[in-house]
């Protein structure tokens, strides 16, 4: 009888809604997981819901990890990977899941060179360890994001850890990443808060009011994403910028041509602009 695999020790650092569900999965597969906080409340927690089988402030916890996934905030992803250097052993690999790619790959490449950006495309509104769930990734897209130096044993040892939560792995250039998330993730969340800046300028205070009472699904979905955490849609421009503003020029062009169709009553203009629309729509959802 073969003796069974042992699994390779999983580390995170951040234990919030990404790490947690991260820590849950890997040890519900067997990984021995080992969680860092920055708060002793989150370990204790993480401890007691059993997602972790070590928790600790100290980075030194994770020498004994052969993959670490960074989940903190996108501006603590760099500090922590340089804090983390003197700790790990040559073959360690440090991925992470920041939703933007290009800053994070550009400044921790240089720090460990077994370092591959990642960002797995799940989610909820919640955020931290009690909103992290067991099998969020499942069926989801995981990104990863190689530059042409970054060794293959290290792109596939995170790719088959996420094919290993039940995601799609695709790979891409950081640069081609963060266009794609401008266009389906970070663009929609500037319209949808534009959406939300113009009903505020409604000048009329009896419309104003009826505008609200009358509100209802079709209006819930279209202002989701605008009125979610602002500190999330704020990173996502401050760490994105480029390419949201040239997703933001294209779409004032779409919305420029669509005025314009109706200010010239252009009605089967606008009639076959809207129903190549429909048809397209299905084409960026899985459901
Ligand atoms: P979250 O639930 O707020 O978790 C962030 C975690 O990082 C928390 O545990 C937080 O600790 C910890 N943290 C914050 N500052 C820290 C610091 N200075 N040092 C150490 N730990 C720190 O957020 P999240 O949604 O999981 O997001 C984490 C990462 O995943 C982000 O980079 C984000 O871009 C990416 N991401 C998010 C989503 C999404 O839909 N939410 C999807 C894909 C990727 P406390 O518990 O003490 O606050």
């Amino acid at each position: 009888m073969t003796a069974p695999e042992r699994l390779q020790p999983v580390g995170i650092v951040g234990l919030g809604l990404i790490g947690g569900s991260l820590a849950l999965d890997f040890k519900a597969r067997g990984h021995p997981v080992l969680g860092v906080a920055r708060r002793s409340q989150v370990c204790e927690a993480a401890l007691a819901r059993q997602m972790v089988d070590q928790a600790s402030l100290d980075l030194r916890l994770l020498k004994a990890a052969a993959v670490i996934f960074i989940c903190t905030p996108l501006q603590v992803i760099e500090p922590t990977v340089r804090e983390l250097v003197p700790w790990l052993a040559e073959a360690t690999v440090v991925t992470d899941v920041g939703s933007v790619k290009a800053p994070i790959v550009q400044q921790a490449t240089p720090l460990w060179p077994n370092f591959v950006g990642g960002h797995p495309m799940a989610g909820t509104a919640e955020q931290g360890l009690e909103a992290a769930q067991a099998g969020l990734f499942q069926g989801r897209a995981y990104v990863l994001t190689p530059t042409a130096d970054t060794p293959a044993t290290v792109i596939e040892t995170v790719a088959s850890l996420a094919r290993s939560l039940g995601s799609r792995v695709y790979q891409c250039t950081p640069e081609a990443h963060d266009q794609a998330v401008a266009w389906i993730s970070h663009l929609p969340v500037i319209v949808s808060a534009s959406l939300l800046a113009a009903c505020e300028a409604e000048p009329e205070a009896r419309v104003h009011d009826l505008a609200r009472q009358l509100a209802s699904s079709g209006f819930r979905d279209t202002s989701r994403v605008g009125g979610g955490n602002p500190e999330l849609g704020l990173l996502m421009a401050r760490y994105n910028r480029e390419a949201l503003l040239q997703s933001l020029h294209t779409y004032r062009q779409q919305l420029d041509q669509l005025t314009a169709w109706i200010q010239d009553s252009d009605w089967p203009a606008l009639e076959q602009s809207l129903r190549l629309m429909q048809q397209v729509r299905p084409t960026y959802l899985d459901d």
